[in-house]
């Protein structure tokens, strides 16, 4: 087994909360791993940890071998742990394309702060930062919005603009959450048959958090159940369907 990700005991300690306990996990190079959970479970907590936009109160996280545990965010998206957010958090103001270019800097860039400063206009012109990007907008099917400003998209194009946002950053790790939250049927149908494509044109792997049953087991091949902060099981759709700890979890918080 090829791991790309582990954790290893992972906590997040609020005040009195525990929001994630003892987590652990092991993901191999081009799987597609899901993450599911009542409401509060610790999901989103999981990733804010897996990509340090928080610290863990313990734990240890390697990629590729490498202890990554305590590294700046920015560091960790360098080395290929990019993500997407529940809360969609694009430039609103700042059209289609400026948006993936931005993203397309973080690779060159010392900092964050210097990728924020430069100007999208002056980023048009570094040309091929500009074909990767439009490459990029045709693969999500973005390639007529280019133009046309974030905040105007329609919502479920604003959740593939993140995508090509998070892909822009150059991952081989690629953590979405929620990627079909607001999302038509047609849509998610549609984003599940992408998130397959993606994997195999940019060889990512894949790990995602989502409320939408059908969605996960159809796309994960292997499927994490998170309750209170804690891991309750961990096995294939079916596994996990079947999984009575799996049912009394969801129809206890119903
Ligand atoms: P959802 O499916 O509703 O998005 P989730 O599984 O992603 O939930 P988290 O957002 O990770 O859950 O939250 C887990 C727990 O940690 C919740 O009880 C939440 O209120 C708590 N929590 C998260 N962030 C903080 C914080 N910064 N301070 C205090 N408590 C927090």
């Amino acid at each position: 087994m090829d791991v790309l990700l582990e954790a290893i005991e992972l906590t997040k300690q609020y005040k009195g909360l525990k929001a994630v306990a003892g987590y652990s996990v092991k993901i191999s190079r081009g799987e597609i791993r899901g993450l599911i959970g009542p409401n509060g479970a610790g999901k989103t907590t999981t990733f804010n940890l897996l990509t340090s936009m928080v610290k863990s109160t313990s734990g240890n996280i390697y990629f590729e071998g490498k202890k990554i545990t305590g590294v700046r965010a920015d560091q960790i998206a360098r080395l290929g742990i990019c993500r997407t957010f529940q809360n969609i958090r694009l430039f609103k103001n700042l059209t289609v394309l400026e948006n993936v270019l931005i993203a397309a800097q973080i690779k060159k860039k010392y900092n964050f702060m210097s990728v924020l400063l430069s100007s999208p206009s002056f980023l048009r012109e570094e040309k091929h930062l500009v074909d990767r990007s439009l490459e990029l907008l045709e693969t999500m099917g973005l390639i007529n919005a280019k133009d046309i400003k974030a905040r105007n998209l329609p919502y479920g194009q604003q959740r593939k603009l993140e995508i090509a946002r998070a892909l822009a950053v150059g991952p081989k790790l690629l953590l979405l959450d929620e990627p079909a939250a607001g999302m038509n049927p047609s849509e998610s149908t549609e984003l599940m048959g992408l998130i397959r494509y993606l994997r195999d044109k940019f060889k990512l792997t894949i790990f995602l958090i989502e409320h939408d049953m059908k969605f996960v087991m159809n796309l994960c091949e292997k499927i994490q159940v998170l309750n209170y902060g804690t891991l309750i099981a961990e096995g294939s759709a079916a596994e996990i369907q079947n999984n009575p700890d799996v049912i009394s979890a969801y129809l206890g918080r119903a």
